[in-house]
C-alpha cells in the first residue's frame, strides 16, 4: 500500500482507537479524561485543546462507528457506513508541512473538536483505503477470544492475527500443543 506517512499515521490511530472499546473484548480502554489523555498523547494527535467530558463522549461515539467500518460484512456495507460518519463531520482539507514531513493535506477543521478531528482524518485515510479496493485489509483478529481490528498491510494480504507477538504467538503455541496431543 503506497500510503503517505499521515495516511498510514491515520490507519494506526484509528486501529488503536477501536481497540480500547469494550466492543472489541476488555474493559473500556477509554473510560476516563486520563485514558482520552494519553491516548492523544501517544497517536500525537495536533492541535488539541484542554478534554473535557463532552470530548470522551464524543469520541465514544466516533469509535463505534469506526468500528461499524471495520466490521462491515462486504464493501458496499463500509462504504455506506463511512459515508454517514463522513457526512456528519466538518472536513477542510490543508496542504501542510510540519515536522520534517513532505507536504501533504490534513483534512480536520482548524477548530475541529478532538472528535471531529479523529473523524476526519481517519475517515479519509478510511475512505481512500476503501477506493484502492483495499476494503479486504480492514480485518479483526482470528484469535477466539480477541475481537481487535487491524488493517493488514502484508504485501498477500495474510495476515489473521491483530498481534504476531500476542494473539499469533498464542495461536501458534496452542496449535503446536495440538499437534502433539494428536
Ligand atoms: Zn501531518
Ligand atoms: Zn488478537
Amino acid at each position: 500500500m503506497p500510503f503517505g506517512h499521515d495516511m498510514v499515521h491515520a490507519l494506526a490511530t484509528v486501529v488503536e482507537l477501536i481497540n480500547t472499546s469494550p466492543s472489541t473484548g476488555g474493559d473500556d480502554g477509554l473510560a476516563t479524561l486520563a485514558d482520552l489523555q494519553s491516548f492523544v498523547e501517544s497517536r500525537e494527535v495536533s492541535g488539541i485543546s484542554t478534554l473535557t467530558p463532552r470530548d470522551l463522549g464524543q469520541v465514544r461515539i466516533v469509535r463505534e462507528a469506526f468500528h461499524r467500518v471495520f466490521v462491515a460484512p462486504d464493501q458496499p456495507s463500509a462504504v455506506r457506513t463511512l459515508n454517514s460518519l463522513l457526512s456528519e463531520t466538518r472536513i477542510t482539507p490543508r496542504l501542510t508541512e510540519h515536522d520534517g514531513h513532505p507536504l501533504h493535506v490534513h483534512y480536520f477543521a482548524p477548530d475541529a473538536t478532538l472528535a471531529e478531528h479523529l473523524a476526519a482524518d481517519c475517515g479519509v485515510a478510511l475512505a481512500h483505503l476503501l477506493v484502492e479496493g483495499e476494503h479486504e485489509r480492514l480485518r479483526t483478529c482470528s484469535a477466539p477470544d480477541c475481537e481487535h481490528v487491524f488493517v493488514d498491510e502484508s504485501r498477500n494480504r495474510s495476515r489473521v492475527y491483530c498481534d504476531s507477538r500476542t494473539c499469533g504467538n498464542r495461536m501458534h503455541v496452542a496449535a503446536y500443543r495440538a499437534r502433539r496431543r494428536g
